[in-house]
């Protein structure tokens, strides 16, 4: 099955844009996943293409208009999600990357300018997602996010190398750090743990450091994944997209 991913952007051309090297653009010549840029203008009716109109209030910038980027969205709405891009959105999250990977693709709507009329998320069954609390000149970066995230996940893309099962976030903890050779660089040398070849000390190690790292470096997360493990009543660990 292909995973379809439309984007709707007044920049068609930045698509597959990095998606289409490395990891990413092979599984696109593999036909695994389908890159459907449309352009947002073309559904504008008016001479002049116009898709945006100054902020009622007043205000610096412009807005996207609802019945264009609507017009847009109608045209290839097929109920797959459909997901707007904005810093007003639910934080994007592993869980979530996974849920969309799992389905038949996406229609992704890249903003510009101040962002969308907001009429558009109380008119269409829109999920406003946010990649993070910093501001982007425009969808794209962000979209191009969301779908890396996703492609990676399908069936075949990754691989033998692990399905990321132990990757940060899928346990609800940031991953363990790595290490390569030489085994000494600048005078500093891989954890000897490492170069034991004992399993269980090294996945023992693995376990603490990753726990330790997130406790010093995400205390959100390090509060949620001890959350979970005394809601559990097993003392086992919950589902693990539930935690991220
Ligand atoms: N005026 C808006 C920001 C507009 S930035 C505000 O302050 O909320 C222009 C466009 O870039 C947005 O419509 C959105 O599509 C995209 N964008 C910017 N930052 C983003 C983020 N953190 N996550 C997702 N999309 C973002």
């Amino acid at each position: 099955m292909t995973f379809r991913a439309t984007i709707l952007t007044l920049y068609p051309a930045m698509f597959p844009g990095p998606l289409g090297l490395s990891l990413a653009g092979r599984a696109l010549d593999e036909g695994r996943w389908s890159c459907e840029p449309v352009d947002i203008r073309a559904s504008a009716t008016d001479r002049h293409h116009t898709v945006d109109g100054t902020p009622a209030g007043g205000g610096a910038g412009m807005v996207l208009r609802a019945d264009v980027t609507a017009a847009a969205l109608d045209a290839v709405a097929d109920g797959r999600p459909v997901l707007a891009m904005t810093p007003r959105g639910t934080p994007l999250t592993q869980a979530r990357v996974r849920g969309i990977a799992a389905g038949a693709g996406a229609i992704v709507l890249c903003g510009r300018f101040e962002g969308f009329d907001e009429r558009l998320f109380e008119a269409r069954r829109i999920e406003q997602v946010s990649i993070g609390d910093y501001i982007l000149s425009g969808g794209e970066a962000a979209a191009l996010v969301l779908l890396d995230a996703c492609v990676r996940l399908l069936p075949g893309v990754m691989g033998a190398a692990s399905s990321g099962d132990d990757e940060s976030f899928e346990t609800g903890l940031l991953e363990y750090p790595h290490y390569t050779r030489p085994v000494e660089w600048e005078g500093r040398t891989i954890p000897q743990v490492l170069r034991s070849g004992d399993h269980a000390r090294i996945a023992a190690w693995r376990q603490a450091t990753a726990e330790t790292d997130t406790r010093l470096r995400r205390p959100d997360l390090w509060e949620r994944h001890e959350g979970a493990r005394v809601r559990s009543p097993s003392g086992a660990r919950r589902d693990k997209d539930e935690t991220t």
